[in-house]
Formats: structure tokens, C-alpha cells, sequence
């Protein structure tokens, strides 16, 4: 029986909503341009010290060499923005509360989206007999939002993120590489960014050197997550607040009026860590670190880098006596990046106080 390609992608689309997805598209494997694109971003050495991102360049960009047999990659997106948590702009503009991405605040985007491609997958097979597929989110070899494009699920900003007309840009992407030969004729969003540049505008390092040009090694994403070493002293008071990841770019962009909240409870936040206050999170404990980060992909960056974070932006807020006394129990910490960084806010502190500037 040859398979009904249209009937499956139907039933693909409409499976997805139950499960959560807000949308599921298909597009062909086919990336020459947007990996010449990749490739000069990688020539500028924009990509900093993500090594994976030049180690996977051709497998990026040829599906069908990282899955054998790959004909279509199903692209899906989840709306994630909890719409319970504390609003964006006032935790930012609160110089003693810590800013977390606000896809994070819940469970690990991960361990929801993953299982939810695989049921998909277990579910048409058992439709439509065996198919081979491989399952991925948020992961090093896939073009993602390349991929989310040709499946017509938005258009890649001058950010460098994907959006939709109607849904804005606060969602994940997920991938599921198949040799099932589905429809993949997806008309393509057209751009809308048009003179707009607030995103560029807004961003506090400047890492948005030109429309839809980013260089991640000025990014606060790559700086508080990807990056394991010393912050730049340069960029350090430019972090302000923001303890893990920035949504800046994002919460400026006007499409972001149309997007979708979280149709999950998996994204709702989990111990107060929408508007936690600076000083308690320097006082965690690793045992405390580990057990209020459980399920949550801020474990990513470990406990030295949680603490590193955490004073960076302390350095960044008002000399209080509870900052001051906080980040000198941390003074001797045994990981020198976690020294050096809350010596270096105590100084920030200690100029301030002095009312000398600081910077
Ligand atoms: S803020 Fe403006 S320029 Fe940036 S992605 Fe949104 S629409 Fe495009």
C-alpha cells in the first residue's frame, strides 16, 4: 500500500497540537545558502568558543549525512512564555533581583519536547508501519531555524531568531529527520522586520554587529551559558542583572505582541526563580544549587558557573551591606573563576560606595 503523504501530514499536524506543539511543518534537506551563511559567520569567528558549531559545519547543512536516508526534516514549535511569572521588564529593572531567560524557568525544554517527537513518531508507526526517524532539540548538528523556515514555521529576524507573523518568536524548535518523502512544498514567511532595528538597538553588549549577524561572543546567552571562563571585564557591566541567558531582543520585538503563552504546565516557574533576589542565590549551597535546579536546564551551567553569574550581576547592582557581606563569604571560594569574579564585583562595590565611577 503506498502511503498517502497528505493524509500523513495532516495527521502529523494535528497530533502535534494535542501534544502541545504549535505548529508542525516539513521542509526538504536542501541548505546550500544558509550554510554558505554559516560559514562565513564561522570565518568571522563570531561563533567564540563554540568549537561544536565549526566541527559539525557540513553536517549542519546536510541532513542526510548525519541520518542516512534522511529525505525530510518535520520541523515543530512550542510556545513556552509563562505567563504567571513576574513581568519581564520590572525584574530587569530591579538591580537586586537576578533575570532568568524565560524559557527556563520551568522543567528542561528537553525532557518536554523530546519525548513528545518520539510519542509522535511511535504513534504514526503504529499508522503507518515501520519509517526510520531521528529525534532532536536544540541540538549541535542541526540547522534548526534554517530548517523551521523552509518548513514555513516564520522567518529568521535581524536577531537571528526565528518569527511569525502571528505568533512572534517565544517559542522552541524541535526536529525529527524521517525518509518518509512528505510534502514539503511549505510556503515560506515572508521577512516583516522591514526598517525596524529594535532588537539591535536594545541589546546591551551590541552583540547584534549587523542585521541578522550575531556575535555570540558578545552575547549574554553565550557569556552566562556557553561560556565556562572568565567574563570579558568589558562586557561585565553590560550584563547587568541577567544571571542566565536574555530575552532583551526578544521582549522589544514588536511581533512578540501576537505570541503564544505556554500551553504546558511543564514551563511554569518553579521556586520563585522568575524575581529571586541576588543575595540568596549566592548563599545556595551546592546541595541547595542541585536540588532547586533539579529537571531544570539551568544545571547546564554547574554550580561555579551559577555562583560566577550570580556575581557578576551583584557587581552590577547597588552596594548594599547584605551584597557586600554575601559576596565576601564566596571570597575564598575554591574555583578560581568564582574568585576572580566576586573579587571583582567587591571592587565594583567598593568604588561605588566610594563614589568613585565605576566600570
Ligand atoms: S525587533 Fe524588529 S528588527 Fe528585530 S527581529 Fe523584531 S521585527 Fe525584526
Amino acid at each position: 500500500m503506498s502511503l498517502d503523504v497528505d493524509a500523513t501530514l495532516a495527521w502529523l499536524q494535528t497530533e502535534a497540537g494535542a501534544l502541545g506543539f504549535s505548529a508542525l511543518g516539513v521542509a526538504d534537506t536542501e541548505l546550500a545558502t544558509d550554510a554558505e551563511h554559516l560559514q562565513r559567520w564561522l570565518d568571522q569567528g563570531f561563533h567564540g568558543e563554540l568549537d561544536y558549531m565549526a566541527r559539525h559545519g557540513t553536517l549542519r547543512s546536510r541532513p542526510a549525512e548525519l541520518v542516512p536516508g534522511t529525505l525530510r526534516v518535520i520541523s515543530v514549535r512550542m510556545n513556552y512564555w509563562p505567563d504567571a511569572a513576574a513581568e519581564a521588564w520590572s525584574v530587569l529593572g530591579n538591580a537586586e533581583l537576578g533575570y532568568i531567560a524565560r524559557y527556563t524557568l520551568g522543567r528542561d525544554y528537553h525532557r518536554t519536547l523530546r519525548p513528545r517527537l518520539k510519542q509522535l513518531c511511535l504513534g504514526l508507526m503504529q499508522r503507518i508501519g515501520p519509517f526510520g526517524y531521528r529525534v532532536f532539540v536544540d541540538s549541535a548538528p542541526v540547522l534548526e531555524k534554517a530548517l523551521a523556515r523552509k518548513a514555513g514555521l516564520g522567518w529568521i529576524g535581524k536577531h537571528t531568531n526565528l518569527i511569525h507573523r502571528e505568533h512572534g518568536s517565544l517559542f522552541l524548535l524541535g526536529e525529527i529527520y524521517t525518509d518518509l518523502p512528505l510534502p514539503a512544498g511549505a510556503v515560506e514567511q515572508q521577512n516583516h522586520c522591514g526598517s525596524c532595528s529594535a532588537c539591535i538597538d536594545v541589546c546591551p553588549t551590541r552583540a547584534i554587529v549587523a542585521p541578522y549577524r550575531l556575535d555570540a561572543r558578545r552575547c549574554i546567552a553565550y557569556l552566562t551559558i556557553e561560556y565556562k571562563g572568565s567574563i570579558p571585564l568589558e562586557l561585565r557591566p553590560l550584563i547587568g542583572n541577567r544571571i542566565f541567558g536574555c530575552d532583551d531582543c526578544q521582549l522589544v520585538c514588536p511581533w512578540n505582541r501576537y505570541a503564544g503563552r505556554a500551553p504546558l504546565a511543564d514551563f511554569a516557574v518553579r521556586n520563585g526563580l522568575d524575581a529571586p533576589a541576588l543575595v540568596e542565590l549566592l548563599a545556595w549551597s551546592e546541595a541547595d544549587y542541585l536540588r532547586l535546579t533539579e529537571g531544570s536546564a539551568l544545571r547546564r551551567i554547574g554550580y561555579p558557573g551559577w555562583l560566577r553569574n550570580v556575581a557578576v550581576a551583584l557587581g552590577n547592582g547597588p552596594a548594599t551591606e547584605p551584597a557586600v557581606a554575601a559576596l565576601r563569604e564566596r571570597a575564598t571560594h575554591p574555583e578560581p573563576v568564582v574568585r576572580e569574579h566576586v573579587a571583582w564585583a567587591l571592587e565594583q562595590l567598593a568604588s561605588r560606595r566610594a563614589g568613585a565611577p565605576s566600570g
